[in-house]
């Protein structure tokens, strides 16, 4: 009886490891008769057997000369496709150290939908050890790769100060510095010239004093939510009037749309990649879908009722001021898909990113909504599937480990029951994710799903 109150317990705090329908570790599998999509270039390798063995893809060719080796779990992939694990490239890891549950939750989240790697964008001290676990693969989890806790305006109080912290990050084992707003030029300076020599790379926001040019001269990984986008493309000489709100939508009937090619190349030259974030701007800003819409999906089902409270007072508050109205929201959002087709178009480095747990951004989920509206940008599949595919595995320097379906690869992957590069909507049409060589099958998946939605029934 007590033994059963102290799992009862260990389960509340989320200590122990998952239950054993799910701690399937990583052995050796063949997926076999399947369509590989590979995602090196636009194509598709009809009725292959993939192998996979702790964890890597072990062997990859054609069903009748790939022989499946004795002991191997057979998946069936017949009339399925397989696709590289996608990347949440702006990810949370809720930061808290006592949400072990909820923690365990969002990483689950991400997995279930074909995450396979999270950049997760605000770290806390116990994330490093979070990341070790999701390695050994102790949890179903997406592979994290970490920032430090925020580099902002009240974090860093000084240039001395913004350079020992990113010493001490770089020190903590962190795989990044994540940028905020609130620095002024001289304390970004001092990060960004301590991370050069630290060797450790930084990304996130422009602060409005730092501004695009001065990021894209000093080399910030990234430049996430086309953060400053809006000033930089202001008239020459032309001073922003008045507050920009979100991400400067109040500006951005200023722009001058003829600098968008040339902007997005100078980004390109800079070699400096971007994540969009477009899902979140789209819920946040956009009338429709409207509110009850938006916590109508199924999807929200997976978040506790406070956070989806907090979601619905942040979009209303954005939605209430008195500059807003549904139409400057709706060409805000065509100004900034032109500037993702024209970043595309110039060759700069695009990344898949949706910023979950944000504003309706329900983790896992919202990557298919960012897929969508990269489509609805202009991009075709392939082209919005490479952003969280292979283009990761550039950016990470990982090309020929990650990032797409090849022997030798990580074993992150998704089974499909329908072609992805016909349409992005069938990612959401899963058979099973292979996350670190560990296979989830989709009953496995929707069993945990509904777990999860049991726990947050409001
Ligand atoms: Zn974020």
């Amino acid at each position: 009886m007590l033994k059963y109150a102290i799992i009862a317990i260990l389960s509340v705090l989320g200590l122990l490891p998952d239950p054993p329908a799910m701690a399937q570790s990583a052995g050796t599998y063949a997926i076999t008769n399947v369509t590989v999509v590979p995602m090196d270039r636009e194509r598709h390798l009809p009725d292959q057997t993939v192998v996979v063995r702790d964890g890597r893809i072990a062997a990859m060719g054609p069903a009748a000369s790939t022989p499946v080796p004795d002991g191997a779990t057979r998946i069936e992939g017949r009339g399925r496709y397989l696709m590289p694990g996608l990347a949440e490239m702006h990810a949370h890891v809720p930061p808290q150290a006592d949400q072990a549950q909820w923690t365990e939750d969002v990483l689950f989240l991400y997995a279930a939908n074909g995450i396979t790697f999270a950049r997760s964008m605000l770290g806390a001290p116990h994330h490093l050890a979070l990341r070790e676990r999701a390695a050994r693969g102790e949890i179903v989890s997406p592979r994290i790769y970490t920032s430090g806790p925020s580099l902002n305006g009240n974090s860093v109080a000084t240039p001395a100060d913004g350079r020992r912290m990113v010493a001490e990050q770089k020190a903590a084992g962190y795989d990044f510095l994540k940028i905020h707003p609130g620095l002024d030029r001289a304390r970004y300076d001092a990060i960004a010239e301590a991370a050069r020599t630290a060797g450790i790379p930084f990304g996130g926001h422009v602060p409005v004093d730092v501004g695009l040019a001065r990021a894209l001269e000093v080399r910030q990984a990234t430049v996430d939510h086309l953060d400053d986008f809006v000033t930089a493309l202001l008239p020459e000489g032309a001073a922003p009037a008045g507050p920009g709100g979100f991400f400067g939508i109040y500006h951005a009937g200023a722009v001058d749309a003829a600098r968008i090619p040339a902007l997005a190349q100078r980004i390109r030259a800079a070699g400096v990649w971007n994540v969009p974030t477009e899902s979140l701007i789209h819920h946040v800003l956009l009338a429709s879908p409207t509110t009850e819409e938006l916590l109508a999906r199924p999807e929200t089902a997976y978040v506790p009722p406070p956070m989806r409270a907090q979601w619905v007072q942040a979009r209303n508050s954005q939605q209430a001021q008195p500059a807003y109205d549904a139409a400057t929201a709706q060409r805000f959002t065509e100004l900034r898909g032109r500037v993702i087709r024209a970043l595309h178009d110039a060759g700069a480095g695009l990344l898949l990113g949706s910023d979950a747990p944000q504003i309706f951004q329900v983790p896992g989920f919202s990557i298919h909504h960012e897929l969508r509206v990269l489509v609805a940008a202009g991009l075709t599949p392939y082209q919005a599937l490479a952003t969280g595919t292979r283009n990761v595995a550039v950016f990470l320097g990982e090309e020929g480990q990650a990032g797409t379906v090849a022997a030798g690869q990580r074993a992150d992957l998704i089974l499909l029951e329908a072609d992805p590069l016909a349409d992005v909507a069938n990612v959401r049409r899963r058979a099973g994710v292979m996350v670190n060589g560990r296979w989830l099958a989709e009953a496995q998946i929707r069993a945990r799903l509904a777990e999860i939605a049991a726990r947050y029934r409001s």
